[in-house]
């Protein structure tokens, strides 16, 4: 594997960094998790911008300034799936602190640790076509972490201690994935993934106050209006999700992914629910109609672009 570190390309062997590295210790990370799909004329990472740009949010969100432009990540992320030689592929930026002050303050005595841009890709095939039979889920004690509005917002790697254990506690008790309450009872999403409960043809989801501003719940909204459906963020209580027609999950790594059971109770009649499959297809057929990712210039702009004209 070919990682891309600080500017330049190494095989994953040399790609080294210091094991007092500030992240490695707090967790003080943020990261993104962007798909790349085989295209007819090659590879395209979709909505590849709009990824690059939340990474850059999170990363202000904790203070790290990322030293480099967006394009410029953009650029590398495709140089990256280039030279692993990957089409199907999930993408993983992650910029990180090094090794300086080994306290919470990370300025302390001028001590400023270095940030680090880490960007690695694997092979991941679509779920996509492979027999789905839908997510048994569990309610989890853990609660959706709010440390702060801002962090909220923040894919940072120390949010997903919460997730891990949630998602530990659900596999340990015999379901698939673990959704999460917030601090009042809500619902407010799967431990990596944003949720979505039909009941009656009209479609709702969580607010992004308890929320990630999932890019897949984006273009799962947009895509359910074009269709004609009439979709709400809104408060959703346990039992309203267990009385939903359908429920499913959006995300980079799940796309949408359908939930059959709560609890062991099923959700409709238990299988996989029409608003879901056709949201389903629709999600697939545009990751795969999107120009073919170009790694100089700007081809990420006109990427971006045509992602806008083609939903529309
Ligand atoms: N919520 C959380 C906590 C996540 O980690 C993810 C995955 N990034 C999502 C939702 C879905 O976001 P996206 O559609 O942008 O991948």
């Amino acid at each position: 594997m070919q990682i891309w570190l600080d500017g330049k390309t190494y095989p994953s062997h040399e790609a080294r960094i210091s094991v007092m590295s500030h992240t490695l210790h707090y967790g003080t990370g943020v990261f993104e998790g962007i798909r790349s799909y085989r295209t007819e004329d090659g590879f395209s990472a979709f909505r590849l911008e709009d990824h690059v740009l939340r990474l850059f949010r999170s990363a202000e969100a904790l203070d790290m300034h990322i030293p480099y432009e967006p394009a410029e990540v953009c650029n590398a992320v495709n140089r990256v799936l280039e030279a692993n030689e990957l089409l199907d592929a999930y993408i993983r930026p992650l910029v990180f602190l090094g090794e300086g002050s080994m306290g919470l303050d990370v300025k302390a005595q001028g001590k400023r640790n270095p940030v680090h841009l880490m960007i690695s890709a694997w092979e991941w095939p679509s779920y996509f076509g492979q027999s789905m039979p839908g997510i048994r889920a569990m309610l989890a004690e853990h609660r959706r972490v709010f440390s702060s509005p801002t962090l909220v917002q923040a894919k940072a790697a120390g949010h997903y201690l919460n997730s891990y254990s949630a998602y530990a506690s659900a596999k340990a008790n015999g379901y698939d994935e673990a959704l999460l309450l917030d601090d009042e009872g809500h619902l407010a999403e799967a431990t990596a993934a944003n949720l979505f409960v039909v009941k009656d043809g009209v479609l709702r989801t969580p607010f992004t106050t308890s929320a990630l501003e999932g890019i897949t719940r984006d273009t799962i909204i947009t895509l359910a209006k074009i269709s004609g459906y009439t979709v709400m963020e809104s408060r959703i209580k346990p039992d309203e999700l267990l009385d939903g027609d359908e429920v499913f999950l959006t995300g980079t790594a799940y796309e949408v992914a359908p939930i059959i059971s709560v609890n062991g109770q099923a959700i409709g009649d238990g299988s996989v629910g029409p608003i879901t499959a056709q949201l389903t297809k629709r999600y697939q057929d545009i990751v795969r109609a999107m120009p073919p990712s170009l790694s100089h210039g700007d081809g990420m702009a006109l990427t971006e672009k045509a992602y806008y004209t083609a939903i529309q």
